[in-house]
């Protein structure tokens, strides 16, 4: 495949923000209060090559929470420490065919034969996920995942406090996965104190560049393009981006995969990364989101400047 030309991207990225700039369609996520308060008409593109170039469009500053994009990186932590094995054991990498917070998921992973059916992009396998990081204490075990994030990002993140106060005081059905995940044998101890972390996660406040940047580290083999770290093993990056192929985008997760071939996260905070492996990462927020809870202006915008670029992975050159 042949690189694409500075001027190329750039002009993806331009055309694809004024194609979408004005689509009013979708509605910001409101079961988090914090959420309903965001600014819809924030709309930022951002693409990272794996040379380290960022391109960007649109508003590229204001930040939102990372919500459930985070999941991608507790992932990764718990592979990087504990390997491949450690996820499809525990929590499973298939599809479950339910909501992201389902509860039924639970009991038909409980009653499968076959081993664990969930994954770690949905909330039981994410609640899972995160109570298995290591560290301890909680405070431990949340630096561990911040610094995580923030290597991707290639600059300290913090959280929105907002956000994890709002989340935090109605998260009960969270708690009641948590405590469920507990009852069955796949969280060892104290659940309570992995939903608090999970939600935690989810407040992490980042912007398009960063989000980009994080897509970009996965794009080029867990090395980070823009500040040279190794942040992962790159032999462990494949398996995190085939969880993002199976269930990156909720329900319609293989509708994306379809129309794309792109492993991709969403998050109800309004960002959308997606990896296209050696050639570029790319982030977009815009927080309006359609009926399967993803951003409706980031699945435009990744798709057409996708496909200017020539990013299906699947399609060969
Ligand atoms: N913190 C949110 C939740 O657990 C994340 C949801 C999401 O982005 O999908 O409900």
């Amino acid at each position: 495949a042949q690189a694409q030309s500075t001027s190329d991207i750039q002009a993806a990225l331009n055309a694809a923000h004024a194609k979408f700039k004005d689509v009013k369609d979708g509605a910001n996520a409101d079961y988090i209060p914090a959420l309903a308060k965001v600014d819809s008409k924030i709309f930022g593109i951002a693409l990272v090559t794996p040379d380290g170039k960022v391109y960007t469009a649109g508003d590229v500053k204001s930040e939102v929470s990372i919500q459930s994009i985070s999941k991608v990186f507790t992932m990764a932590r718990v592979i990087e420490d504990q390997g491949t094995d450690s996820i499809l054991k525990r929590i499973g990498v298939d599809a479950t065919g339910m909501r992201f917070n389902s509860i039924v998921s639970i009991e038909f992973a409980q009653k499968s034969l076959g081993g664990p059916e969930i994954n770690p992009l949905v909330n039981p396998g994410a609640i899972t996920a995160t109570s298995m990081v290591q560290g301890g204490s909680r405070d431990a075990v949340w630096k561990r995942i911040l610094d995580f994030h923030s290597d991707f990002a290639g600059r300290p993140l913090a959280v929105n406090k907002e956000v994890f106060d709002s989340e935090a005081a109605t998260n009960q059905r969270n708690q009641a996965i948590g405590a469920l995940m507990y009852a069955y044998g796949f969280i060892k101890d104290n659940p309570s104190q992995a939903t608090d972390i999970y939600t935690e996660q989810c407040a992490i406040s980042v912007n398009a560049k960063d989000l980009a940047v994080m897509a970009g580290t996965l794009a080029n083999a867990g090395k980070n393009p823009v500040s040279g770290k190794q942040v992962m093993k790159s032999d462990n990056v494949p398996g995190v981006l085939a969880v993002m192929a199976t269930a990156g985008l909720y329900d319609d997760s293989g509708k994306w995969l379809y129309r794309t071939g792109l492993p991709a996260k969403s998050g109800v905070g309004g960002g959308i990364i997606a990896v296209s492996p050696g050639k570029f990462g790319i982030a977009v927020i815009s927080p309006p989101l359609d009926e399967a809870g993803n951003s409706v202006r980031a699945q435009l915008a990744i798709e057409a400047v996708s496909n200017a670029l020539g990013g299906n992975p699947y399609a060969a050159k």
